[in-house]
């Protein structure tokens, strides 16, 4: 079972300060050396050990943890409903939050979270590390430390779903990783840092979401009859029909070439088109890591916008994907409508 939450508190002043909950989910970060040098996951209650810097910090902190403590290559939205649920069910209760979550998948749950929290007035930041927090040389410690004093809201008004890492806070929706090597792992090609951490934590902050006024709504239904197209060079009629032919198959998204451009030839357009005519729903983003997708800038792209592909403008292939699993669960029985919305940005994760 996913949902249960295991709770540990460590609140010193409880009356007195900002109050921050970290939901800890597993990944690299989370992981310490025994005796014998390999690694496991910590027990959260012993966060203090692992981070005893925290003691000094003037905000309390909670935690808790899925009973299931995952390599983020395992997530699924269900593992996203789970943590919006823990944090929907303790939003009056904590001034912030900060989700310790593996790197592999953290760009695509922040997008997740940033479209199931719709009026978000609290910051929620994901957080993890390349090297493992029992590690002398863990970029964890910093990582954490940063994204409690972020979540903690003593700093800047964050009304968001943040990325932090290695010194720098990211819109979650904006950010990709990068590195599977470096601490810096993440960036955002396409929309500036939020904030960079160094000897203080300077925020942009014409650049942060508005605070909204209206009260929070959590919506938990992804659907994932989706499936990502990526073209090359001889890609194959068989290839593309397999994918665009996969039996209930409600929405593609095709990774196309430079400003959104792709093969004219006959047999790919015409895959399209039956896909269409099928009720498929194809998204059109950039292979590019910076950019934008521009229907009908070059010929190569008029013949899909003729189709009814839509254009997914600056939109990471991460956002990308979970906008689409999103917006098909919000709107089962309205396709027009999830055509309309794909374009238009929800949470900052795309151009206007
Ligand atoms: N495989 C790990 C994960 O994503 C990598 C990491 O945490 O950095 O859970």
């Amino acid at each position: 079972m996913i949902g249960r939450i295991i709770f540990f508190t460590f609140s010193r002043y409880y009356y007195m300060l900002n109050k921050v909950l970290i939901v800890y989910t597993g990944g690299t970060i989370g992981m310490v050396q025994d005796e014998n040098g390999s690694l496991h996951p910590f027990a959260l209650d012993r966060i203090y050990d692992a981070v005893p810097q925290l003691r000094a910090c003037s905000y309390d902190i909670d935690s808790c943890q899925l009973d299931n403590i995952i390599d983020s290559s395992n997530m699924t939205p269900d593992f996203w409903v789970s943590i919006a649920e823990i944090i929907e069910r303790e939003y009056d209760n904590y001034d912030g939050f900060v989700v310790l979550h593996g790197t592999d998948t953290m760009a695509y749950t922040a997008a997740a979270l940033s479209f199931m929290f719709k009026n978000l007035a609290k910051p929620v930041v994901l957080t993890g590390s390349q090297l493992p927090l029992g590690m002398l040389r863990s970029d964890g410690r910093e990582n954490i430390i940063c994204a409690l004093e972020i979540a903690s809201g003593r700093l800047a008004q964050v009304s968001e779903v943040c990325i932090f890492f290695e010194s720098h806070l990211y819109r979650g929706n904006r950010a990709t990783k990068v590195s599977a090597e470096n601490f810096d792992a993440f960036e955002s090609y396409n929309f500036p840092s939020l904030a960079k951490a160094g000897i203080n934590i300077t925020f942009k902050e014409h650049l942060l979401l508005p605070r909204p006024t209206e009260p929070l709504q959590v919506r938990k239904h992804f659907d994932t009859r989706v499936a990502v197209l990526k073209l090359f060079p001889g890609i194959t009629e068989a290839v593309v029909q397999s994918v665009l032919r996969t039996p209930g198959l409600q929405g593609v998204v095709i990774e196309t070439y430079g400003s959104g451009n792709a093969p004219t030839e006959r047999w790919f357009l015409d895959a399209l088109a039956e896909a269409i005519g099928r009720g498929v729903i194809v998204f059109n983003i950039t292979q590019c890591k910076a950019g934008s997708v521009k229907m009908k800038q070059y010929a190569a792209s008029c013949d899909m916008d003729r189709l009814g592909v839509v254009g997914g403008a600056d939109i990471t292939i991460e956002a990308g994907v979970v906008k689409m699993m999103y917006l098909l669960g919000c709107y089962p029985d309205n396709k027009e409508h999830v055509r309309e919305r794909l374009c238009v940005p929800l949470r900052g994760e795309m151009m206007a």
